[in-house]
């Protein structure tokens, strides 16, 4: 059952010299092998290539390299498809991409590998990481594994599905608006968006850039602040990374968190919660009240603003950052008499509907007449986002949400609706309009079915460790992180 350790077991038992990496590596393959036609977590995936990488492992352990210099060594750990990995196909799941490979490899990849991983595979996405359940995937729709007839989230379902059936030791993804927080809340594993800046977006496709970052999940929150140390740091090549110190974020893990204030936001518990999703979120505040922390109630009036200011700001940018899929570049290409037929012709045919639509909107809100009243307007907005942040963490050290307002909802369900789909969002998108870091935990499951439900906590710009102790010691104190989905 080497598949379902954690990565900090199988690194004790690779290390020790129990298993090797090839034999951690074939565990995912047969994993996937095993269950992954009913989640659908993968677009594809390169065994040869992710052997090899465990043999290369597997010669530097006995070349009597440390863990300290390879944190990861040996561990497989896949990508949504959005990150570019030399040689590996990269879709965005989406059609336009046709049959691109990617020349080089993202600085997350080059950390990666440095830190000794076994990068592999290509997971499932919303179109462009558009969307809240992968079903905007020019592919298939990722299933659950606490419930296949249900979403996984999104965009990064396939990255969260994975980990939650145990076909990765870890994966990592992108948040814009939620899309690490909202399926890792979904599937019943640990997402963090790190703070804007914290990690290195060179080699991500640009979705909307200044909310984009690159984040791991996981199965536990000590591989959290493990997997986010290897990724963080800076990078000459993103000019929008940031040249902070990385802290060793499981050194600062301790289970007493007398000393904290913790904030819960009158404006959060809101109506239309699921009732089960308040039962579990207030559980799990009181929980975190009895390990020390101090709980006071906080305010940030703009957060009813969010999904409206991400709407405006999210597609504005991203109809900039797609006008380079023209049918020149790259991928596919569909021929026309002149340029202009080719481009509308190849746009027309390789994008999918969500897709469009955000171009679309993002077209008319940057245009002419168009732009003070909604374009300049929501980043007044934003600004008020981030100063409602601000001043709130002047008197506390971070910030608890329900993740999601319910738990996974049916296939189907939201799919002709974009608006209810873009609701899915309310607790995830002010943290990335604010740039500050969040990330996602269990905090319990529903009745029957039985689906996981997701605590957001929310951290200062470059507050990462005190998220981490926070989280840790909740789910130390907690039985929901040793659950495992029927698949597992
Ligand atoms: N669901 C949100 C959207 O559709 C967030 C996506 C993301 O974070 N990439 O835009």
């Amino acid at each position: 059952m080497l598949h379902r350790l954690t990565i900090s077991e199988l690194t004790a038992r690779i290390m020790r010299g129990d298993c090797s990496a090839r034999e951690a590596t074939q565990a995912c393959l047969d994993q996937i092998k095993r269950v992954d036609e009913g989640v659908k977590a993968f677009l594809s995936y390169d065994a040869t290539d992710a052997l090899n990488q465990a043999d290369a492992a597997d010669r530097l352990l006995a070349s009597g390299v440390s863990s300290q210099e390879k944190p990861l060594l040996g561990v497989p750990v896949a990508l949504k498809d959005v990150i570019a990995h030399k040689g590996q196909p990269l879709n965005c799941a989406s059609k336009i991409l046709g049959n691109f490979i990617s020349p080089y490899d993202a600085t997350v990849v080059n950390r990666l590998k440095d830190a000794g991983a076994v990068v592999f595979g290509r997971l499932n996405m919303d179109e462009f990481a558009m969307g809240s359940s992968t079903e905007n995937s020019a592919f298939f729709t990722t299933l659950n594994p606490w419930d296949p007839t249900r979403i996984s989230g999104g965009s990064s379902g396939g990255c969260a599905a994975a980990v939650a059936a145990h076909e990765a030791f870890a994966t990592v993804g992108s948040d814009t608006g939620g899309s690490i927080r909202q399926p890792a809340a979904l599937c019943g594993c640990v997402g963090v968006k790190p703070t804007y800046g914290r990690v290195s977006r060179y080699g991500l496709t640009a979705f909307a850039s200044s909310l984009d970052q690159i984040g791991p999940f996981t199965k536990d929150v000590s591989d959290a602040a493990l997997m986010t140390r290897v990724l963080s740091g800076y990078d000459p090549r993103d000019s929008t990374s940031m040249n902070e110190p990385v802290p060793n974020y499981q050194a600062g893990f301790n289970h007493d968190l007398r000393g904290l204030r913790i904030g819960l936001p009158r404006e959060y518990m809101i109506g239309g919660l699921d009732p089960q999703v308040d039962a579990a979120v207030r559980k799990a505040v009181a929980q975190i009240q009895s390990l020390g922390a101090e709980i006071v109630e906080v305010s940030l009036p703009h957060t009813e603003y969010a999904a409206a200011t991400y709407y405006i700001i999210a597609p504005a940018e991203a109809s900039a950052n797609l006008a380079r899929f023209d049918g020149i570049r790259y991928g596919a290409r569909v021929e026309g008499a002149d340029p202009f037929e080719l481009n509308s012709r190849t746009r027309g045919q390789g994008f999918g509907d969500e897709v469009k639509r955000r171009i679309i909107l993002g077209t008319y809100v940057l245009s002419s007449g168009y732009y003070d009243a909604y374009y300049i307007r929501a980043q007044k907005v934003r600004t008020l986002i981030r100063n409602d942040f601000l001043k709130a963490y002047e008197t506390v050290d971070a910030i608890l949400t329900p993740t999601t307002p319910t738990p996974a909802f049916k296939v189907g369900a939201k799919s002709d609706d974009p608006l209810q789909m873009y609701l899915c969002d309310v607790f995830t998108i002010s943290c990335n309009l604010a740039g500050i870091c969040g990330l996602s935990l269990p905090c319990g499951f529903t009745g029957t079915p039985k689906l996981p439900i997701g605590l957001q906590i929310l951290g200062k710009p470059f507050g990462e460790l005190t998220l981490f102790r926070i989280a840790q010691a909740y789910e130390q104190s907690t039985p929901w992180h040793r659950e495992l989905s029927p698949v597992a």
